[in-house]
């Protein structure tokens, strides 16, 4: 890319998004000039929205909640790790307007973890709470690591088609055996909305004293820590929020759409987002 990049997030809310600030701070201190716009897209204004970026008013963009399904068949080429989880989240729009979906979730929760904990993710079974296009992400990039990963829902059998060759099953909230899962899990990844802003007050049905040693990664990161993280630290067990995922994802999609060689100074924007970030001083 030369000049000024454009760049989009497609989404409906897309008020709720950190990723302006991360590109727009990284820009400003070391990254390429590029100017970062959420866009509310809802799903009707999906089609219209992919023609202006084939059209070239932005040179890439980013994909959010309800989309990242959606989205998976209307781009033209996927990547293996998009097509393999059924989910998009970064579009790279080729000189001809052919638009490549990408996944960078998964490898964005596998790396932000790992880089917070100092060391690779518990080995041994991985439970999944929320089947949406995060989770399809994550469930990917856990599965193509050998891990077993199983998932829990609302909407099982719709899950079984949409995770398979991903998951070693799916649950619903009331299965008998979910007890058991998750007293054996190694791993519990929450990635539902529930707690997110403006539902602090909510979490997953999941009794926390089920979880008996698996480290507990929350997806949101606003508020900061939510009420499933605040039970599980109170529990001992070890707990993540959502940041390192959103950090990891945004430079890998800066990776996409910039090269590898420019992204560089990305963690260092990002640490400095995070330490002017009120909701984390107030955590
Ligand atoms: P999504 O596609 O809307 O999926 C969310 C899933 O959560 C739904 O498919 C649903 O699964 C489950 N769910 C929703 N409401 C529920 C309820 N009341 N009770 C039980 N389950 C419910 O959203 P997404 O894109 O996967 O995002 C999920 C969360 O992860 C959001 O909070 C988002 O902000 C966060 N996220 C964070 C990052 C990051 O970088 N940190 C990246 C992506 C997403 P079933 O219908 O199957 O039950």
């Amino acid at each position: 890319m030369t000049g000024i990049a454009r760049l989009a997030l497609f989404g409906h809310p897309v008020g709720h998004s950190r990723s302006a600030q991360l590109f727009e701070t990284w820009s400003a201190k070391s990254g390429p000039p590029l100017v970062y716009q959420p866009v509310e897209v809802r799903a009707e204004q999906l089609d219209a929205a992919l023609e202006r970026l084939r059209a070239g008013q932005w040179h890439g963009a980013n994909v959010t909640i309800p989309h990242k399904t959606l989205l998976a068949a209307r781009v033209d080429e996927l990547t293996p790790e998009a097509s393999r989880a059924g989910a998009v989240n970064v579009i790279v729009r080729g000189e001809d307007g052919t638009l490549l979906g990408a996944n960078t979730d998964g490898e964005g929760f596998w790396e932000g973890c790992c880089a917070t904990l100092g060391e690779p993710v518990p080995a041994g079974l991985a439970l999944i709470l929320g089947a949406g296009g995060a989770a399809r992400g994550v469930a990917e990039a856990l599965a193509r690591r050998g891990r077993e990963v199983r998932v829990v829902t609302r909407a099982p059998q719709r899950a079984v088609r949409d995770f398979a060759g991903l998951v070693a099953g799916c649950l619903d909230w009331e299965a008998p055996e979910l007890e058991s899962v998750a007293r054996a899990a190694a791993l519990v990844v929450q990635a539902t909305p529930l707690g997110m802003a403006p539902v602090e007050h909510l979490a997953p049905p999941l009794p926390i004293e089920w979880l008996e040693r698996a480290l507990v990664v929350d997806l949101v990161y606003r508020p900061w820590e939510t009420l499933f993280l605040r039970r599980a630290r109170a529990r001992g067990l070890r707990a993540l929020n959502g940041w390192p995922m959103l950090v990891h994802q945004a430079r890998l999609a800066a990776g996409l759409w910039f090269g590898i060689e420019a992204v560089r100074g990305f963690l260092e924007a990002a640490a400095e987002v995070e330490s002017r970030d009120p909701l984390r001083r107030s955590a």
